[in-house]
Parts: C-alpha cells; structure tokens; sequence
C-alpha cells in the first residue's frame, strides 16, 4: 500500500475529542443522511398478541409518542437495530438464522473508520455460528497468534501464545483495519436479509405496551425489541442520562496508521503493548497489519496531557520519543492516516435492559482497551442477546424481566476483564505477567483471559481476581498482586 501523507492534527486534547464520542448527535454523517431504502420484502410484521409490557423506565418519549406519527413508516421487524459495527452486524446475521425480521439503521456510510483493530481468540466461535467465518478468512486479514507484554522501564517483556491457553481450541484471532472488517460483517448481514437502512441516524426511541418504535431522521420505525448497538456514542444510555464515565480511570488515547515501523521479533503478527510510567500510567499499542502498514497508539492519565495541553500529534510523538521500548520501533516509521485521539472512554450503564430494549456492546459499557477486548465483548454480548430474544420470541414475553440473565452475564463478564485491567494498572500485576514463564498454570490462565475465555470459573485466576479465592490465592500471589 502506498502511504498517505500523514495529516498534521492540530487540535488540543485538552480542548475535546476529534471523534464526536458523546453527545454526537450533530455528526456530519447524521446532519445530512440521505432518503433510506424501501424496507425488505422479507421482513415479516411483527407477531401479535405480544404480552403487554409496560412503557420502559427510562424511555426517552412517554408512550404517548406511541399514537399514530407523522413521520413516515420505514418498516416493521421483530427487531430493530441502531449500528452496523461488528456487535450490531453480528446481532443481525444471529437473529436471521433465527428467522427473524431485522434491520439495522447505520448512519455512516462504510467503509468508515473505527478504532479497535486486534481482535480476541473467542470471537471466532460466534462468527462461525453468525456464518461470518469464512468472509472473515477469505478478505486475507492478518491473522493473529499472540500478544507481547513489556514493561518500558526495565524492557522485561514476555508473549503469550493462544495456542498455550488453559483450552487448546482458540489458538488465532485476526488484527484488522475496521474499516474494511466492519464492512465485510455488515455486508454479511446484509446477504443473511437484514435490511440496512445507510447511512440513517437513529434519532429517539420509545417503547409501549404492543411494540417500540425507532425514530430516525429519514422516518419511524417499528418493532418488537430495539436493540442499541451505537458503540460509544450511546444512543440510549445518553438520552436516558444512565451514562456513567468511570470516575477514577480518566484516559487519553491518540493514534495513527504508519508504515516502516518494527514488528514483533518472535511473531510480526503479534500485537505489542508496552506499560510506561507510574506518574503517566499509561500503555502504547502496535498493531500490524497483512498490507504492511501498522497502528500505533498511546493511551495516557487524562490529567497528565491535559497539563501538557498537546495535539494528538504532539502527544504520541512525545511519547515515543521517551519511550524505551517504542522509540527504537518508531524511529523510520511514516504517518499514513490522520492522528486522532479520544477521550474519557471507560463508562457504564446503570441498566442494560428495559421492557423492549436491550443495549449490545459499547452501548452499554467501555472498558479501557489494553486487553483489546471491546470487540470481543461487544461479539460476545450480541451472541448472548440473541439467545436472549430468541427465549422473548418464544415466550412472547419482551418485559425486562426476560431479559435480566442477559444484563447479569454482561455486568459478571465486564468485571473479569475490569479486574484484570485493575491488576495491570494499580498492582505490581505486570511484572508477574513477564515473569510467568516460572509458573506455567498462570501464564496459561494469563493466556486463556487474553484470549476471551471470560466466563471459565475453572481459570484459577479468573475467580482470584473477583475475589471468589481459587488456586493462586497463595501468599505469593497477593504479594505481588495486590
Ligand atoms: C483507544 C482505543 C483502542 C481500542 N482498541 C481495541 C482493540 O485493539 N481491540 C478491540 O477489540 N477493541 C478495541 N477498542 C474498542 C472498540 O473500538 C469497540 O469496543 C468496538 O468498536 C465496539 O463495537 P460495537 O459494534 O459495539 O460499536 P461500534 O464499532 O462503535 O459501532 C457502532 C456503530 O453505530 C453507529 N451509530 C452510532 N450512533 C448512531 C445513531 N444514532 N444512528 C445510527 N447509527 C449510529 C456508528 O456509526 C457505528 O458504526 C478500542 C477502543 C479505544 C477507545
């Protein structure tokens, strides 16, 4: 690939994101979407008889909203899904093989930019089952065997091998540029007979007692549940004021594509994350590429660079530069896209569900990226939400109350990685990880929790870290870990 002149970013971080995270609901793409396609011939009218739930707490309009609208009916589906990332994408193509109606309102147009580009080993299984696989395989992505951990200071470092996990099943995942991944997922969704109503912004919701309704800035649409997958924009939580940034974990991340840079030496296919400095707390990534470009980006305290009051530019590069381990990958490397940064990106929600409404993925909760889990959690959370709606279609039941072991697993998965992030940032965790090699059982539940396996409470170290005791609850281990 030939590379691109890098562009020079001069906005400050201090000063707001150059992605429009929150509040975004004066994009360009969403001011100026254009007229949406006629709804599928296939979609089906949704099922009647449907128990009656009552309007959703939270609700954005009142269930009066629910009489008849003025705006334009765009369709009518079992469900209705806000974004076409790969947690809506994935939504879709599961539910069609359910038989259901979907669409999905997407309002950019693809292939678009996203950051989130190593992917986890768990993943796989729920693309084979979505019928994504194959696509997946067949667009020559990079495919993705391990990950390298190394401390800046000291330069102690170690990779860790999914084929070396505690299950021998989930040995590769891919690293990708997500504007071409989320366009093959989407497409696939699309040939699976999801109606893709793009570009289309979403603009409010409702749900009443016989269905909710989507409003969009091209017309309405309805259905039985309406499913947010927005990423970090939200459209639900944001609107609902149930958006929750994490108090004490404020980061800054800036970031870019390059070529020339120096890859993995055991694998160049491996991603590298490499932690620097207590004061700074923070951690670069490198991601390589099959074209042979790589992304390369910083993550920071908030508070740290909000002093500095740097671009995004200005930021990485400062980084690099007093980096031991980046500086000498960075040294010939070329800019090929835009710097970019963002800001504030670990939140929650105080609910996941409500009568008709589920939130899928960043929509409902972000957690800091270091173990490049958001694309996971967010495929993850989709295969669970499908298994979800398929119970409510059989039992005609769409209450929250169905949808209540959905919002459990999300939050119990959540705190898995959310405690391994902890154990990387405020306790002496990293330097156990790089010495691990002395204790083959951790490095391998080190392995298996990098890889995705979230939900195995065989993984000693999964129940050590939430606090349920297991095998490394040694004296040891709390020594070094907290
Ligand atoms: C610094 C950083 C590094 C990261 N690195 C990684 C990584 O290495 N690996 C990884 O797995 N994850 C990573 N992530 C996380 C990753 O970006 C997300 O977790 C992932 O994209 C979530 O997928 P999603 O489908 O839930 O949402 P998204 O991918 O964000 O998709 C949401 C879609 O919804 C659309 N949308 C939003 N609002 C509306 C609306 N009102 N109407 C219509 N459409 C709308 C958007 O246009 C978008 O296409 C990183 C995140 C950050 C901040």
């Amino acid at each position: 690939m030939k590379p691109k002149k890098g562009k020079r970013s001069g906005a400050r971080i201090a000063k707001g994101r150059k992605q429009n995270v929150t509040g975004s609901r004066k994009t360009k793409a969403s001011r100026k979407s254009s007229k949406p396609t006629k709804p599928a011939k296939s979609a089906k009218k949704p099922a009647k008889n449907s128990k009656r739930a009552k309007p959703a707490a939270g609700t954005h309009r009142k269930s009066s909203a629910l009489k008849p609208a003025s705006s334009p009916v765009l369709g009518r589906f079992d469900v209705a899904i806000v974004g076409g990332g790969p947690g809506g994408s994935t939504l879709a193509a599961l539910l069609r093989k359910q038989g259901r109606s979907v669409c999905i309102v997407e309002r950019e147009k693809f292939p678009r930019f996203r950051i989130g580009e190593s992917l986890l080993p768990f993943s796989i299984d729920i693309w084979k089952k979505s019928g994504a696989l194959q696509k997946i395989h067949d667009n020559g992505f990079m495919v993705k065997r391990g990950a390298r951990f190394v401390i800046d200071e000291t330069l102690e470092e170690e990779c860790f091998w999914f084929k070396n996990g505690l299950d021998k099943d989930h040995p590769y995942a891919f690293q990708v540029q997500r504007a071409d991944f989320d366009k093959v997922l989407l497409d696939h969704a699309a040939e699976m007979g999801t109606k893709v109503f793009q570009p289309l912004s979403a603009t409010s919701f409702s749900a009443g007692a016989d269905k909710a309704v989507l409003e969009t800035t091209g017309g309405r649409i309805e259905a039985q549940v309406v499913c947010d997958v927005s990423g970090r924009w939200t459209f639900m939580s944001s609107r609902q004021g149930q958006r929750k940034i994490h108090p004490t974990h404020r980061k800054v991340t800036a970031f870019n594509h390059f070529t020339n840079v120096v890859r993995c030496e055991q694998d160049p296919s491996n991603i590298i994350i490499v932690r620097f400095g207590d004061t700074k707390m923070g951690w670069f990534w490198l991601i390589p590429f099959s074209d042979g470009t790589t992304s390369v980006g910083v993550v920071a305290d908030a508070e740290y660079y909000r002093q500095a009051n740097l671009s995004a530019e200005q930021f990485l590069w400062k980084s690099i530069k007093e980096s031991r381990a980046m500086e000498p990958r960075m040294r010939h490397a070329v800019a090929c896209g835009e710097y970019r940064s963002e800001a504030d990106f670990s939140f929650t929600s105080d609910r996941h569900v409500a009568d008709r409404l589920i939130k899928v993925g960043d929509a409902g909760a972000f957690i800091d990226p270091v173990f490049s889990s958001g694309v996971f959690l967010s495929t993850k959370a989709a295969e669970l939400a499908a298994e979800t709606l398929d119970s409510a279609f059989a039992a005609n039941d769409f209450s929250a109350k169905m949808f209540q072991d959905y919002e459990q697993k999300i939050r119990s998965g959540t705190a898995v990685f959310w405690a391994f992030i902890d154990a990387f940032y405020n306790r002496d965790f990293l330097k156990q990880m790089v010495t691990s090699r002395r204790r083959p059982l951790l490095q391998s539940s080190i392995t298996s929790l990098l890889a995705g396996d979230i939900y195995n409470m065989d993984n000693a170290l999964i129940t050590y870290l939430t606090g349920q005791g297991g095998a490394f609850a040694d004296e040891e281990m709390k020594a070094l870990v907290g």
